[in-house]
């Protein structure tokens, strides 16, 4: 069997991951699992098995799962279903970020974030968007990248003083070579090709250190979907964000002139490990006046990202109301630029 349901053993209702608790929870009887002690039903099925089409195993209704997919929601019985076939051989993740946040949680910060909708247009915030809020294990591979780097250059110390009546420059000519190793670990690259590469790189930092062996039942619940790109594909992309950490490693090594040039650069990179990992984001997608909006928050510490869409005419009218009150003006200034929406 490809799909994988998770049956509570006294009553036979649909068990869910519950980040709270950190355990396999009953939605019927409220049995907890701890998910460490219990065997993987993951382990009974082969990656040769891969199929289209998905059956929900307490329904028999055709699960809606496109290509990517290794985990969703029976949308006739809710049961959770995971695509077993998905998450196994050489895709299989190698750790999970378990959800911490609950979606009541995200339910009340996603009310936060549109100000309850005392700038949102009207409908904006209906009970159905709030609804629509959905718990999305995003792929990404976790780089550990070691750097060789060596660097030439000319550097200049110049120093003036005053002798009788003269005022003297000295300019010392330095050739400036460093060989530095640089080492970095836990460097995540978002892997799906759904997700905005940006919107989730706002979305760091993730606590690593609480990171599991993944086990399936984590998805119990979730939407979860399989890389697009594999570790190698991703490298260029991976080398470009350690980049400007390796520059500014760079100058700090080099202080003490007064300028500083470099002839040559040479940076050796070396992936010594790529893990493929799942990590907890809750989203809602929406369109607005042929806009895309998303929220979307870090599912282990609740930091949000991304902008909701604001009313021009709520705008005017609180200006309206609040005018003489210049710091309150203001505000509204920084929140229609989109910065200060905290
Ligand atoms: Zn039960
Ligand atoms: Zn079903």
């Amino acid at each position: 069997m490809p799909v994988i349901d998770y049956k509570c053993p006294n009553c036979g209702s649909g068990m869910v991951f519950d980040g709270r608790t950190g355990a396999l929870t009953c939605q019927g009887c409220g049995r907890q699992d701890n998910i460490e002690g219990i065997p993987d039903p993951l382990e009974q099925v082969s990656a040769e098995d891969q199929r289209r089409e998905y059956q929900c195993n307490s329904c028999g209704a055709a699960i809606m799962a496109d290509a990517v997919t290794t985990a969703t929601v029976c949308s006739f019985c809710g049961s959770a279903a995971v695509l077993g076939d998905r998450l196994t051989g050489e895709l299989a993740p190698a750790k999970v970020l378990p959800f911490l946040i609950s979606k009541e949680e995200a339910m009340v910060a996603f009310r936060k974030w549109c100000r309850n909708g005392l700038l949102t247009p009207d409908g904006f915030m209906t009970a159905d968007r709030i609804k629509g809020i959905t718990g999305v294990y995003v792929p990404f591979w976790l780089y550990e990248l070691h750097n060789r780097v060596e660097v030439h250059g000319h550097a200049t110390k110049v120093r003036t003083y005053t002798r009788g009546d003269y005022q003297y420059t000295e300019t010392q000519h330095y050739a400036v070579y460093r060989k530095l190793r640089l080492n970095y670990v836990n460097l995540p690259i978002d892997a799906s090709e759904k997700m905005n590469d940006e919107l989730m790189d706002k979305l760091e930092p993730f606590p690593y250190e609480r990171m599991k062996g993944f086990k399936s039942p984590y998805l119990a619940g979730y939407i979860a979907d399989k890389y697009s790109y594999d570790e190698q594909a991703l490298l260029p992309r991976a080398k470009e964000k350690i980049r400007s950490y390796i520059e500014s490693s760079i100058s700090s090594a080099v202080t003490g002139y007064t300028s500083v040039s470099f002839t040559d650069k040479q940076i050796d990179t070396t992936m010594k490990q790529a893990d493929y990992c799942l990590i907890p984001v809750w989203m809602v997608k929406y369109d607005y006046n042929r806009s895309e909006y998303v929220f979307a928050m870090n599912g282990q510490t609740g930091k949000v990202v991304g902008k909701p869409p604001i009313s021009k005419a709520k705008v005017a009218a609180w200006f309206a109301g609040v005018s003489g009150a210049t710091f309150l003006s203001l505000k509204v200034i920084s929140w229609m630029m989109g910065g200060g929406f905290l």
